[in-house]
């Protein structure tokens, strides 16, 4: 048979010899190999008790934020996902009502707004657009999860807990980032 390439080589078909056969030095020779690594530094961490640091510049999973009263900051001006080179940002605008002042720091806000996380490529393009400082890429990253629709993250995913109603559960979120 004509060979595709030059990597083929020929299969021995020589009997086993005794040794061979009791498997013994193969035995050994694995069991060495096992326990040379024992004194090694391991490569691995027992995730998730055990987290890697990550580097300061690490750009994970987006946050919308709000302000110290608890409002929204986005305005809905659409400059993320204009930057966005991924697509992967949606949103529609809604007015604000007379009474929602608490609610929206402008008078214009995302009633919808949606991160596709299996497009996004995190640049951090659509942090650096923004100029209500209303969304950044936190320390966290996008859990697995066993279905596209579960990637597509909205509001009730991205929304930063409100700073005066949860306050702690806002310091968590918010991490090192300013
Ligand atoms: S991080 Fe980059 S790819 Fe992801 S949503 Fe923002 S601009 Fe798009
Ligand atoms: S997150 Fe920022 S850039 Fe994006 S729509 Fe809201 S205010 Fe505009």
């Amino acid at each position: 048979m004509q060979a595709l390439t030059n990597r083929a080589q020929e299969v021995s078909r020589k009997p086993m010899t005794f040794m061979e056969r009791l498997y013994i030095p193969s035995i050994l020779k694995g069991m060495a190999i096992t326990f040379s690594h024992i004194f090694k530094k391991q490569p691995t961490i027992r995730y998730p008790e055990q987290k890697r640091e990550f580097s300061p510049v690490f750009r994970g999973l987006h946050v919308l934020n709000r302000d110290e009263e608890g409002r929204e900051r986005c305005t809905a001006c659409g400059l993320c996902a204009v930057a966005c080179p991924a697509e992967a940002i949606t949103m529609e605008a809604a007015e604000r009502e007379v009474g929602q002042e608490n609610l929206y720091r402008e008078e214009k806000y995302a009633a919808k707004y949606e991160i596709n996380m299996l497009r996004c490529i995190f640049c951090g393009l659509c942090e650096e657009a923004c100029p209500k400082d209303a969304i950044y890429l936190s320390e966290t990253f996008a859990p697995a999860n066993f279905t596209r629709t579960g990637f597509i993250y909205g509001k009730d995913h991205l929304l930063i807990p409100n700073p005066v109603t949860e306050p702690e559960a806002y310091a968590a979120a918010k991490g090192q980032r300013n």
